[in-house]
């Protein structure tokens, strides 16, 4: 049962003599597209013709009807139900993706969103009539500052590659301002870093340098101070790295960045495992940008709503874009113009998100001080209880050593097994759980990256452990030959990734079949 290769509808890979007619399995819908199913001439609500009216449009009135799928209610709602469902989500089960922080949202959050004081405020409106959700901004921006020992604060990015690009903005401002622009064009990045490092600093016309870690996955001083020179405008450090690791050379590296003349630039997508431990600022650090929905909880994935706030230090920190919040009165305003600052410009219209605000506040709020820093030392726990439980039978790279919020593992323990990271990850889809980062880190061969955070409970990490070491003992006993096919339960098996790649079908045409139907 090799399904390599090409799609299969949900049914299919049930034996022969169990196959469904609807091919659903039980509550599991086989649900066709929307344009597959839906009619022309439904409609799911009931409107009179509309009475004497002026067409205004001229040529540009439509004269046939759109060509939109009708349906009745029911069948709307059913339909998306019927997809949401097919989603794996953090409410769903265990989602160990590293380097993604997929953490619980405390529903709490969301009724403070849904406070209509915050969701239903407008951008345009006098701010006269929005000072609570500006002094939450203000107050936000505090336990910001206070927790990563920063100066200022940029609230509105929009997820933590764009908190990069504003970061980096702004380091690009500052070298702008002292004149070197035309000398310090490069930008270190270790090789380890996360693909928006290097894009980010290329996007904005710096040349990339990669510094390579040592032997443990560190990155040392010694080879930063190597690749330093009066060429180089910054450094961008993920710390803890994607590795898992702390960068113990971290205060030394600042210092050779700092008299190199260069910026410091962390990417704080993992700050999550050191929150109310250390602070950036202490540690060198210019500008980092926060992933509030990493960090902080709120909702996470789906391309919906992020924010990626960067914090900066007192050398960068004029150079903040707008708008900024500045003491006025009893108040606070956001100041909109650029005019009479060094701003380097806006990273978007209006404030931010405003309800990933709320919901970051209220984590912190909620937890206190002493519960962030538990939630820190928590996920560092976790991790390592996993790493713990799973070390006899999964390979580390760097040695058996203690990690931070995520612990790696690469594929040397499936040698000569004939089985990769890629099949093991999808048989553990059939396990019910989505699986680990894959793949990532680039510089771990055949890497598995498992961040369990704060969130789990030691019996869900137990049953986790459990499933991961049933797996890999089948392995190890011969077992392992359906890997190669897995998963087997899920409603889609291996998909051609390359063919879906290079031929994307992304635009359903009524004669053609899609490319779920072929
Ligand atoms: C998640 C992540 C990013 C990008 O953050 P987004 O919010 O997804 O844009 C950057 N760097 C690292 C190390 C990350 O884990």
């Amino acid at each position: 049962m090799n399904n390599q290769g090409r799609t299969t509808r949900i049914g299919e890979q049930a034996d022969a003599q169990h196959k469904t007619f609807t091919g659903a399995r039980a509550l599991e819908a086989n649900e066709p597209l929307i344009f597959e199913f839906g009619r022309n001439d439904v409609t799911g609500v009931d409107i009179d013709a509309p009475g004497a009216f002026t067409a205004r449009l001229g040529a540009l009135a439509r004269e046939g009807a759109p060509d939109l799928p009708g349906l009745t209610e029911p069948e709307a709602v059913r339909h998306y139900v019927r997809l949401s469902r097919m989603n794996y989500s953090i409410d769903a089960g265990l989602f160990p993706l590293g380097s993604c922080t997929m953490k619980h949202n405390p529903r709490l959050n969301e009724k403070m969103a849904r406070l209509p004081g915050f969701a239903d405020i407008h951008p345009l409106q006098p701010q006269s009539t929005a000072r609570g959700a500006l002094a939450l901004m203000d107050q936000l921006s505090h336990w910001l500052l206070e927790l990563t020992g920063m100066d200022a604060v940029a609230l509105t990015p929009k997820a933590g590659a764009h908190g990069e690009l504003c970061g980096m903005m702004a380091i690009k401002a500052a070298i702008v301002a002292r004149g070197e622009a035309e000398q310090r064009r490069v930008v270190l990045v270790p090789d380890s870093a996360h693909g928006t490092n290097p894009a980010t600093a290329a996007l904005i016309g710096f040349e990339v340098r990669a510094v390579p870690a040592g032997a443990d996955g560190l990155v040392r001083a010694e080879a930063v101070r190597a690749a330093l020179g009066p060429d180089v405008a910054a450094i961008m450090l993920t710390n803890p790295n994607t590795c898992g690791l702390f960068e113990r050379e971290v205060v030394a590296i600042a210092e050779a960045v700092h008299e190199a003349g260069a910026y410091f630039y962390a990417d704080g997508a993992n700050f999550n495992a050191i929150v109310g431990k250390t602070r950036p600022g202490d540690l060198g650090v210019d500008a980092m940008h926060i992933n509030l929905h990493k960090t902080f909880s709120t909702p996470h994935g789906g391309g919906g709503p992020g924010a990626g706030p960067v914090v900066l230090s007192g050398r960068l920190a004029a150079f903040a874009p707008v708008p900024f919040l500045r003491k006025e009165g009893d108040g606070v305003a956001l100041v909109e113009d650029r005019a009479a600052t060094q701003a380097f410009g806006r990273m978007s219209a209006f404030h931010g998100q405003m309800g990933m605000y709320v919901r970051a506040f209220a984590y912190m709020l909620s937890h206190g001080a002493d519960g962030l820093k538990q939630a820190s030392e928590d996920a560092v726990l976790n991790a390592n209880y996993i790493r713990a439980s799973l070390r006899d039978l999964f390979s580390q790279p760097f040695g058996d050593k203690p990690c931070m919020h995520e612990v790696l593992f690469d594929e040397s323990w499936l040698k000569d097994t004939g089985l990769s990271t890629l099949d093991f990850a999808k048989a553990l889809i059939d396990e019910g759980y989505h699986p680990m980062t894959v793949y990532f880190p680039l510089v771990v061969k055949g890497a598995m990256l498992i961040e369990p955070t704060e969130s789990e409970s030691k019996a869900s990490l137990d049953l986790f452990c459990m499933t991961m070491r049933d797996l890999a003992l089948r392995i190890k006993r011969g077992q392992g030959e359906p890997f190669h096919s897995a998963p087997h339960f899920a409603p889609r098996a291996r998909l051609d990734e390359t063919r879906a790649a290079r031929q994307p079908v992304l635009k359903w045409t009524a004669r053609k079949p899609s490319v779920a139907a072929q």
